[in-house]
């Protein structure tokens, strides 16, 4: 009968026994009893469906007898994997190797291997938990010894010997039908917990009194709990008290009728502050029909994470009937201790590390501006209703963003100079590098030429240039008259009569000598031969800076030094420009842009350039005689307004001078009539809001030409559109990427550019710097001249002019 035991294939210390798909069986000729020939049988978890591999049995026995003849006969029925192992030793090496579901160790013989030892060695071995072990024992002669000592040695049941064949293979049916199926989905137990364990959304269950018994990584991270805090004793959930008394009653009876609860619920934090969340409590029906764990979702009101559309959500307290789909939730072991369950091994340890640090970051004490204004909403929102929350939300999801006054800048505009003026003028032309060297056109710092020096007073301007600076103070004031009759020495002449006008030399305590020196090398660092971007353009700025520092407003907001600082830095705002883009430089790798890692190349350029030339010889340093404190606010005072006339920034200092100064003064006009007057004097002296001030003034004085009577208007457009021309034409010539390809020489519409210029940065910015200053003239220059080029467009024309 035994003789099975023939079908047995014996190595060295393992004796395998074939199943089905065995590599190692060897056909000895037995007829195999009925095994199941499916190795795969689906087995359901709830609503996972698993796929139970051919089960693996090893049997422990030293030596062949008719128990582990019967078990093995039964194995081969049953469809299961055998192998048998002689000793302890050979147990274990086989069980490492096999990870068994079921092992069979003969605990019948006192004089045989330690049946006990053997079972702790194996349950020493990692994974070995969800293995089934069973011990084979003698008859006992009267039932008097307990099994206690095999259940601490690790058994999970005994077996009384009993070698018949059916009952061995009824044994085997028992147990994979019981224990071994019940490992298997305890098993599956793992990948669930990992998914819980890696949610985004803070997750915790607890049991039917609310003693926690379950969070995750994500909960520990928003709440700044440790699961162990929380797991050690019977904790219950945290409450906020600023709930509604009657919510929580509302809630926990939800849960006890088995409806599922979802709505907006304060939990706390263990800091103590309350963070409010929505909500999804799900109750787990077990045992007896009862409520056994109840697991809530949690989302933090303001995640913006969220998958779920906002009207999902807004069905606060809503309640469904999930009893029915509980009870496939519902498992008795499914409160199974996760250390025991999951494979988190020592990265358990780098994990639970990584965990406090993040609730450190939440915690932290230094907190940047942008963190204040998001508590500050996320405070209010908690004492909002619903669509104020959500709109909320909406708005923490834009600050959250970094580029918050630039507007999302795309591809999708439709009209190419729109999207030729943005890329060439707000982008440092990254992504479309070269590596192509460009040699600037003028490395060395410019020296006064000789015939250039001659002495010159404001008391001894020749007439023909005195007069045609009659009208200076004028907003028609026409600079072109001014460069021929200065032969283009224009910034030297207007800079003297205007720094004179606004007592300059006498704020900064420096003889007009130096000034005058100081205008001339600053003037000689201008490159003539470009045909916008020359000394003409820095005068024409300055002019614009004089006349806005002139308004009213702008006289209530600013001091003296910043009206200094203001004429300083219109005047050497474009110092050295080589009459080339920022982007070109990029492409070009050259010499700038690799000193100033591509970043606002040339304003810091013209900056720092400025510093140099004035303050590298005592004869034109207009600031020698500052004291130091003053000398360092006005140079930082410079620097920032040239730097703000870099393009990429053009929407963020709008933007901030219409939010921090515009509206606030709006509101108070509205309120009160007039605006009460120190209100607004608040307003326009705040040091910040003086900065921004200063930086509009500049950045609307820098691209004023399309608000300038109609000629001078045309005279510049047409001077900007030549000097693209050029920088497209030394693009092509040289094989760099094309910037602005619309601005060439052969195919551009000038009116187009301008108009599209107009439109995107010049109305809006002009809107509301007039809406402050009060410049109705400039307003009206800028309607006509949009006309203009309207009315050219219409008649399909490209050039600067209609023709004679
Ligand atoms: P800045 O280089 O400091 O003069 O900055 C002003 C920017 O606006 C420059 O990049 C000019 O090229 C650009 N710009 C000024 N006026 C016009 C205009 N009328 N059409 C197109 N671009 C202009
Ligand atoms: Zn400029």
């Amino acid at each position: 009968m035994m003789g099975c035991a023939s079908s047995i294939h014996i190595s060295d210390r393992v004796v395998y026994h074939s199943g089905k798909e065995s590599e190692d069986s060897q056909n000895c000729g037995h007829t195999r009893p009925s095994a199941r020939q499916s190795p795969l049988t689906e087995v359901q978890f709830g609503p996972m469906k698993l796929y139970e591999d051919q089960l693996q049995v090893l049997l422990v026995f030293a030596k062949d007898d008719a128990q582990s003849g019967g078990f093995s006969w039964a194995c081969e029925r049953a469809g299961f994997r055998c192998n048998v192992a002689r000793t302890p030793e050979a147990a274990l090496e086989s069980f490492q190797e096999k990870s068994h579901d079921l092992i069979l160790i003969d605990h019948r013989h006192a004089r045989g291997f330690d049946a006990e030892a053997l079972c702790r060695s194996i349950r020493a071995v990692s994974c070995s938990h969800n293995t089934v072990i069973v011990a084979v024992v003698k008859r006992p002669d009267r039932e008097e010894a307990t099994v206690m000592p095999l259940i601490s040695a690790g058994f999970n049941r005994r077996y009384v010997e009993n070698s018949n064949m059916m009952a061995c293979y009824n044994e085997l049916l028992q147990l994979h039908h019981g224990e071994i199926r019940a490992q298997i989905k305890l098993r599956a137990c793992n990948a669930v917990f990992t998914a819980l364990e890696q949610s985004q959304e803070a997750i915790e269950i607890s049991n039917e009194d609310q003693i926690i018994q379950y969070v995750n990584p994500a909960y520990e991270c928003i709440m700044g709990y440790q699961r162990g805090e929380l797991l050690k004793e019977n904790t219950e959930v945290p409450k906020s008290e600023k709930n509604k008394p009657d919510l929580l009653d509302n809630i926990s009876s939800c849960i006890h009728r088995g409806k599922e609860w979802q709505g907006v619920y304060y939990a706390k934090k263990k800091n103590g502050d309350s963070v409010q969340q929505n909500v999804k409590m799900t109750p787990v029906v077990g045992q007896g029909g009862k409520v056994r764990h109840c697991v809530s979702v949690n989302r933090p009101l303001n995640d913006h994470n969220k998958t779920e559309k906002p009207c999902e959500r807004v069905q606060a307290e809503s309640q469904t009937d999930i009893q029915q789909f509980s009870k496939h939730k519902d498992r008795r072991k499914g409160s199974l201790d996760v250390r025991s369950t999951t494979s988190r091994g020592s990265d358990a340890g780098s994990s639970q590390r990584r965990h406090s640090s993040m609730a450190r970051i939440h915690s932290m004490t230094i907190e940047a501006p942008i963190t204040k204004v998001i508590n500050i909403i996320n405070a209010a929102q908690e004492s909002s209703p619903m669509p104020v929350a959500e709109a909320l939300d909406r708005v923490l999801e834009i600050l959250r963003t970094t580029e918050l006054y630039s507007p999302q800048l795309g591809t999708n505009e439709e009209d190419p100079h729109t999207n030729d003026l943005v890329g060439g003028l707000m982008t440092d032309g990254l992504r479309r590098l070269s590596g192509n060297e460009y040699i600037f056109a003028s490395k060395q710092v410019h020296h006064i030429p000789s015939h250039l020096t001659t002495p010159l007073s404001l008391n001894d301007i020749p007439p023909c240039i005195a007069q045609t600076m009659e009208n200076e103070d004028s907003w028609d004031f026409d600079i072109f008259s001014l460069e021929s009759a200065t032969m283009k020495r224009p910034l030297l002449f207007l800079g003297l009569k205007i720094f004179s006008r606004f007592g300059v030399c006498e704020f900064l305590n420096c003889p007009e000598a130096t000034l005058r020196s100081w205008l001339q090398i600053l003037e000689a660092n201008y490159h003539s031969s470009n045909s916008y971007h020359n000394s003409s353009h820095a005068a024409d700025v300055l002019h614009a800076t004089a006349y806005f520092l002139c308004k009213e407003r702008v006289k209530q907001s600013l001091d003296p030094i910043d009206e200094v600082a203001a004429l300083i830095a219109a005047a050497v705002h474009d110092v050295d420009h080589p009459g080339r883009t920022n982007s070109f430089l990029c492409n070009a790798g050259s010499d700038l842009a690799i000193l100033y890692n591509d970043t606002a190349v040339l304003e810091s350029h013209h900056a720092a350039l400025a510093f140099q030339i004035t303050t590298r010889d005592d004869k034109c340093n207009i600031f020698k005689n500052m004291e130091r404190n003053e000398y360092r606010t006005l140079r930082q005072a410079v620097i920032d307004m040239v730097l703000a006339t870099e393009m990429t920034k053009h929407f963020e200092h709008v933007n901030k001078f219409v939010n921090s100064i515009n509206k606030p003064l709006a509101a108070l006009e509205e309120n009160e009539g007039s605006g009460d007057e120190d209100s607004v004097k608040n307003i326009l002296t705040a040091p910040e809001n003086r900065m921004l001030v200063k930086r509009m003034l500049i950045k609307c004085a820098d691209i004023s030409n399309p608000c300038r009577p109609l000629e001078l208007c045309v005279e510049w457009a047409g001077r900007i559109s030549e000097e693209y021309f050029a920088q497209t034409d030394e693009e092509k010539q040289q094989g760099l990427p094309v910037v602005m390809p619309v601005f060439d020489r052969h195919t551009c519409s000038i009116p187009k550019s301008q108009i599209s210029f107009i439109d995107y940065f010049i109305t809006d910015m002009f809107d509301a710097w007039d809406a402050f200053a009060d410049l109705p003239n400039l307003m009206q220059h800028l309607d006509n001249n949009f006309k203009y080029w309207k009315g050219l467009d219409e008649q399909k024309l490209r050039s600067l002019r209609p023709p004679e």
